[in-house]
């Protein structure tokens, strides 16, 4: 299965009719790019900027080591897309400067961005670190924000790069049901979506993704979370944008053949995933993918739905 999985392991991701999905890596720094780019990823999808501002636990890091670690991963990614997520901080991932100590759930309390609009200084010192990072390079950089609830959120942010002057696209994350169910609304603020899945099955079920007692709801498979992934795909559809998906579903090469039947346009993952991803779906075609889907939301358990859908994609 892995030498098949390497052997199919390079040009762009597609469907075998050809219709076109970007393998796209997650990364979290310079020191992931060589990898990603091994593996054969067409851009990256989540640049999870967060490491930065482990080094200090006071400061926000300066406005020229972001450039610096900026423009690393953009040079590696020429002509490609390289979406950058601004500073994810709170609840599992705390900056001590930044991350008020006495919530009693910090999971639903000031973390993403509802952080960098408490602290628009850190904000903007990130947003004006990314445009000069862009400055004069071909890429195609996107840029958007973790934990956005509503268009309130959205605007906000698109406003925050407008006045830092980024030239870029704006997107949001979809990691709250809200977001899912009124991503209409959002789009007509920002420009893309960008589903994480691991966040967004976590505020689905009010099931913590740190304890492990409750993990059977954090499985990606489960028809209310598809529901969603659909709901925010069909809303991108219909705005004429893109809706891709970075968290850990898109890493499981059977689901991502099912992300991909429910309308998803790009999937971001772990770069070691990316040529089994790569392999699975180009052997099967829209059509096929989009009756697993089918097939998989209209399960009732999260096991059933990954039956079904396996059920559909080997029978034919
Ligand atoms: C997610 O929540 O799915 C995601 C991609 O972001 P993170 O895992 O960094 O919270
Ligand atoms: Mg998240």
């Amino acid at each position: 299965e892995r030498k098949a999985a390497l052997a199919a392991s390079s040009g762009p991701g597609a469907t075998s009719d050809g219709h076109k999905v970007p393998l796209l890596a997650n990364v979290g720094g310079p020191g992931d790019v060589a990898t990603a780019v091994d593996a054969g990823a067409e851009g990256v999808g989540l640049f999870r900027t967060e490491f930065l501002f482990l080094d200090d636990s006071k400061n926000a890091p300066s406005e020229e080591k972001q450039v610096d670690a900026y423009r690393q991963v953009l040079e590696a990614f020429p002509e490609g897309r390289v979406v950058v997520r601004v500073l994810d901080a709170g609840a599992d991932k705390p900056l001590d400067f930044l991350t008020p100590a006495d919530e009693p759930n910090p999971a639903l309390g000031v973390r993403g961005l509802r952080t960098l609009l408490d602290h628009p200084d850190v904000l903007r010192t990130q947003l004006t670190a990314l445009a000069k990072a862009a400055e004069g390079l071909p890429v195609y950089l996107e840029v958007m924000a973790p934990m956005v609830a509503d268009r309130t959120d959205a605007k906000a942010f698109a406003d925050a790069c407008r006045e830092a002057g980024l030239q870029a696209k704006f997107g949001a994350m979809v990691e709250i049901p809200s977001a899912a169910l009124r991503a209409r609304s959002i789009l007509q603020e920002v420009e893309f979506l960008s589903l994480g899945t691991n966040d967004l099955a976590q505020y689905t079920f009010a099931a913590d993704r740190q304890v492990g007692a409750v993990s059977r709801l954090q499985d990606p498979w489960q028809p209310a979370l598809l529901d969603l992934v659909a709901a925010s795909a069909e809303a991108a559809k219909a705005e004429g944008k893109s809706c891709g998906v970075c968290g850990e579903a898109a890493s499981d090469p059977l689901l991502a053949c099912v992300l991909t039947g429910l309308g998803v346009t790009s999937l971001s993952m772990g770069a070691a995933s990316i040529p089994y991803v790569r392999s699975t779906l180009s052997k099967h075609t829209l059509a096929q993918c989009e009756r697993a889907a089918a097939a998989a939301r209209a399960a009732d358990t999260a096991d059933d739905a990954r039956a079904a859908a396996q059920a559909v994609l080997s029978g034919e």
